[in-house]
């Protein structure tokens, strides 16, 4: 970095490195506008200029410890990881793809930009990194959202050029995160780099296959290496003539890549860096590529069909409805029933037979012998308003913290399913048994 950067500038680097990490964090625009929740909150923030929805946490607090984070309305993300999804842009309506989302940081960016319509497919090969992504994604409350756990090859064979815009955040050696994350400093060698970016080139080629002609993908890092950045990018285009640089607007402090650290070609400038000494975040890459209106492409897959619950199952959720909600959450003619699981599937979901599905769709609940029990992910969508009955605490009563961890809570009312709100905002179910109120509040839960 020293001789890429030039002395002057690698000391103010080098001085960034050796400072505290951004706190950050971005609001949940499906749930609370950001204005809103910056009043509501105990710490002070400073607003992100990138980033409509993105706060820095300035005053040392731990925003992870307050219960409107168990609440879903916002999630911890240091101020640049907020840069690729705002530069993808996607839209309500579209069908877009993470292919590489875990833990599921710019999946809940995506969703909230798509305002919750259209179809979001959140992947990732890491099977134990998928589970805690669907965690996050329940608390998230998206409705349009499926989760895979595959590989990017079998999903371009599988669903061919169906996507209006695809984001490969991507495995990388890490150097942004040097002063954040102590075991991508201990992983870092020169051979992690050269693994990375050959992993980086097979991710990107079956990436680009899953680009409808005109769409996007646009491609991100936090890592400084020129390998990973531009080289990454340079070996792509020069692969796929189909597919140009969009250039991104070097403003807010962003860097224009740079070409020749890597033997890119010209046009990879129009990427960006983002660099720690320059601006109020750790280090990212950011390229956004749009594919050829003209480019040749094969049929897209035939949609899934629906699959509604019948008979008992079907009474059994309308019984539960009935019970704890003004209506039914999703129209009758988008529910299907897989294994023991009840979902509302995504706008136009394509069939996914012979993948790995964690989620086919927003998951209602799970049919148990003779009931249906609902899931987290059916109370964290909705809001107070949908619920007969909700149980509202304070974000400073002690009852909110005891729910969280469960234990019960004296409530008198009659024995059902009952959501507990934190100020409105629904937490999660509690089961209310001769006046005590029993917390169903997913064991994860009381770990965030
Ligand atoms: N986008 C995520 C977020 O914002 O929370 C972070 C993604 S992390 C930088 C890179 C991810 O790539 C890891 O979760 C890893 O499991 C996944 N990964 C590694 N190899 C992959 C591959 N061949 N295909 C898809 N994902 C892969």
């Amino acid at each position: 970095m020293s001789r890429l950067l030039g002395e002057e500038e690698y000391t103010a680097f080098q001085q960034a490195l050796a400072g505290r990490p951004h706190v950050g964090l971005r609001v949940n625009t499906l749930k609370i506008a950001p204005d809103a929740l910056a009043e509501r909150v105990p710490f002070v923030m400073e607003p992100v200029p990138w980033c409509p929805a993105g706060f820095r946490v300035v005053d040392g607090s731990r925003p992870g410890k307050h219960p409107y984070h168990a609440a879903g309305l916002y999630y911890l993300q240091e101020p640049s990881a907020m840069a690729p999804a705002e530069i993808l842009a996607p839209q309500p309506g579209e069908r877009v793809l993470d292919l590489a989302a875990a833990p599921g940081g710019k999946t809940t960016h995506l969703a909230a930009l798509m305002q919750g319509e259209g179809l979001l497919i959140a992947n990732d090969v890491q099977p134990k990194r998928v589970h805690e992504m669907t965690n996050n994604l329940d608390r998230w409350g998206a409705t349009h959202l499926a989760v895979l756990a595959e590989q990017p090859r079998r999903l371009a064979d599988r669903l061919g050029a169906f996507f209006d815009r695809v984001l490969v955040d991507a495995p990388c050696s890490g150097e942004g995160m040097f002063r954040k994350d102590a075991a991508a400093r201990r992983t870092w060698t020169p051979n992690h780099v050269a693994r990375c970016a050959r992993i980086q080139e097979g991710i990107l080629r079956h990436a680009a296959r899953l680009v409808r002609p005109g769409g996007y993908l646009l491609y991100s890092t936090c890592t400084f290496a020129p390998e990973e950045d531009e080289g990454t990018i340079g070996r792509f285009l020069a692969r796929h003539p189909d597919f140009a640089v969009e250039p991104i607007p070097p403003q807010y402090g962003f860097a224009s890549a740079e070409p020749a650290w890597a033997n890119a070609p010209e046009e990879v400038r129009g990427a960006v860096r983002l660099w720690p000494h320059r601006l109020p975040g750790e280090g990212h890459f950011v390229a956004l590529l749009r594919r050829a209106e003209d480019a040749e492409v094969p049929s897209s897959p035939p949609r899934l069909r629906p699959r509604p619950p019948r008979g008992e199952l079907l009474a059994h959720y309308k019984a539960f409805v009935e019970a704890t909600l003004h209506e039914e959450p999703a129209p009758r003619d988008r529910l299907a029933v897989f294994g023991n699981r009840l979902y509302a599937l995504p706008e136009g979901l394509p069939d996914l037979k012979g993948l790995k599905v964690e989620r086919f769709g927003w998951w209602l609940g799970t049919f148990k012998t003779n009931r249906f029990e609902p899931s987290h992910a059916l109370a964290l969508a909705l809001t107070q308003d949908d619920f007969l009955e909700t149980v509202d605490f304070a974000a400073d009563d002690e009852a909110t913290l005891a729910y969280l961890r469960r234990q019960p809570i004296a409530h008198p009312g009659p024995d059902g399913w009952v959501v507990v709100t934190v100020d409105g905002f629904p937490l999660g179910w509690a089961r209310r048994v001769q006046g005590v109120l029993k917390s169903r509040a997913p064991r994860w839960l009381s770990r965030i």
